[in-house]
């Protein structure tokens, strides 16, 4: 068998890496794996840590030296003790050092934002790095403390980025060819590589980063690097839930979902999963698994190309998701607008989203009305100081002469995305979605659904938001104790 065919990449995110108990227990998970077939790990920041090297910088920029320094002391603890609890002594030294290494790079980052009173984005990346450099550390000690053979590695050297510091974009074709040189030799070699997640590095080698959550997405550009034959991604819950079970009491875990259903329920709010993880495994088909690695024995949920062997395969929404953050910008031109008139919404619109797109701003949803000529799209609060300025830029002749409404713009709303390839063949299910929401009283703000029928989403009132996931998971009976979607 070569050494890297059969090939599984297993990722473990921040609670299971969160203590020497859970990285004891996402080694064992790995070693049992690793005896039947080549394993490539990658891990998160033990949870919280990636919060807390943010905070960090951010008292460094604000000049608060001494909440820098009980920052400083609270990483330097929580990992010394891991070392401490985990590693047996003759592999507790060379930890130690390496975490001091390591916490000594950070705190020189920090000690320089606290100097210059800024925060440049690339020295935040640079330095948010080491959450994950120290889990790997770690957990390649605690492996060989049990006897395989694994090796951390940096993934700067292997995950090359465009240079959007903060939320860097792979290129795939350099990360395969440096996969090849740098993790082919010790798969080759039957070592484990436990790569970081969330980091990468752009060509010239300046450190960058893939998104909160971005861990999901580093296992993925690996796992499609180096031809992988599996992803398993372990978290803290059973698998893909119907919904997110701290909103939904009912939720239910989903047995297969397909990548578009996984990659549509990410991009609007489910945190199992990072928006853009499934992107570079849906042209391999390479099969996903999410998973507990707090109940390892349960099967979690298949991501698959299309459905076959669950109980999914009936029609229906499989799962609903929201978003809170979010804001609605309507744009609407100052008078009717009559065709020939200078400011016709077609062209209104190309320009407002090519400003949006210049902008790097994601539209969650759009929608327009017609005689109006008006329309309104959803960003997140993130990103709407940079669409605003966008658009107020490109706009500016048409709002001094008044021939465009100044943009309106409304913070106080959600989103809801119902998600289910089953709902294409499934008419009357919108009908029935925007009823249960309505009884409940909620506000229905915008509506859209794209012409895949595979997510219809939903902009209500922010204060009926939860109320409204309840009510469309109950209407569509994705709950345990409905039983399955309806068709
Ligand atoms: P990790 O640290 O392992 O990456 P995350 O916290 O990023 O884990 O993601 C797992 C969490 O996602 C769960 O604990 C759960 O609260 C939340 N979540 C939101 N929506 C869903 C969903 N539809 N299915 C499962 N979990 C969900
Ligand atoms: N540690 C990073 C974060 O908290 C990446 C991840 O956990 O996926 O955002
Ligand atoms: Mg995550």
């Amino acid at each position: 068998m070569n050494s890297r065919s059969h090939l599984l990449v297993m990722k473990f995110g921040g609670t299971s890496m969160g203590s020497s108990a859970r990285i004891e227990v996402a080694a064992r998970l790995t070693m049992e794996q690793h005896a039947k077939r080549p394993v490539a790990i990658v891990v998160s920041a033990m949870s919280k840590i990636t919060d807390l090297l943010l905070d960090t910088l951010r008292q460094a920029e604000e000049g608060d030296e001494a909440g820098v320094d009980a920052s400083l002391k609270t990483l330097t603890e929580r990992h010394l003790a891991c070392c401490r609890e985990l590693l047996p002594e003759g592999f507790q030294e060379g930890a130690r050092d390496g975490v001091g290494g390591l916490l000594g790079e950070f705190a020189r980052i920090a000690r320089g934002v606290l100097m210059l009173g800024e925060r440049p984005l690339a020295s935040v990346d640079r330095a948010v790095a080491i959450g994950e450099r120290l889990s790997a550390l770690l957990m390649a000690a605690y492996l060989q403390s049990q006897g395989t053979t694994a090796a951390a590695v940096n993934a700067a050297q292997v995950i090359a980025t465009d240079d959007v510091f903060g939320n860097a974009t792979p290129l795939l074709e350099e990360t395969r060819e440096r996969a090849a040189v740098v993790l082919g030799p010790l798969l080759d070699r039957r070592v484990v590589p436990v790569v970081t997640g969330f980091n990468a590095a752009t060509l010239d080698g300046r450190p960058t980063t893939l998104g909160r959550g971005g861990s999901d997405f580093s296992a993925a550009i690996l796992a499609a690097s180096l031809d992988a034959e599996e992803l398993w991604i372990w978290t803290d819950v059973d698998g893909i839930m119907t919904g997110d079970p701290r909103l939904v009491p009912d939720a239910r875990v989903l047995d297969e979902i397909t990548y578009n259903e996984a990659a549509e329920l990410a991009y609007a709010g489910a945190k199992v999963l990072h928006p853009r993880t499934l992107a570079p495994l849906i042209d391999r088909q390479i099969p996903v698994w999410s998973k507990n690695s707090f109940a390892p024995e349960k099967p979690g949920t298949r991501i698959v190309a299309q459905l076959g062997r669950g109980a999914e395969v009936a029609g229906g929404p499989h799962a609903v998701t929201s978003m809170a953050e979010v804001a609605l910008v309507a744009i609407e031109p100052a008078g009717l607008a009559l065709s020939g008139s200078t400011l016709r919404g077609t062209r209104l619109m190309a320009e407002a989203l090519e400003a949006l797109d210049s902008a790097g701003v994601e539209l969650l949803a759009i929608t327009s009305s017609s005689y109006r000529q008006s329309f309104c799209f959803l960003v997140r609060q993130s990103e709407l100081k940079a669409a605003l300025e966008h658009l107020e830029e490109t706009f500016a002749l048409e709002l001094t002469h008044g021939y465009m409404k100044p943009v309106q713009v409304d913070t106080e709303v959600g989103l809801i995305a119902v998600v289910g390839e089953g709902m294409r063949g499934t008419p009357g299910m919108a009908g029935r979605i925007f009823t249960a929401i309505s009884r409940h009283n909620i506000n229905i703000i915008a509506i859209a659904q794209g012409s895949s029928e595979l997510t219809i989403a939903i902009v209500v009132h922010r204060e009926g938001l939860e109320r409204a996931v309840r009510a469309v998971h109950e209407e569509c009976g994705m709950g345990v104790a409905q039983g399955h979607a309806l068709s």
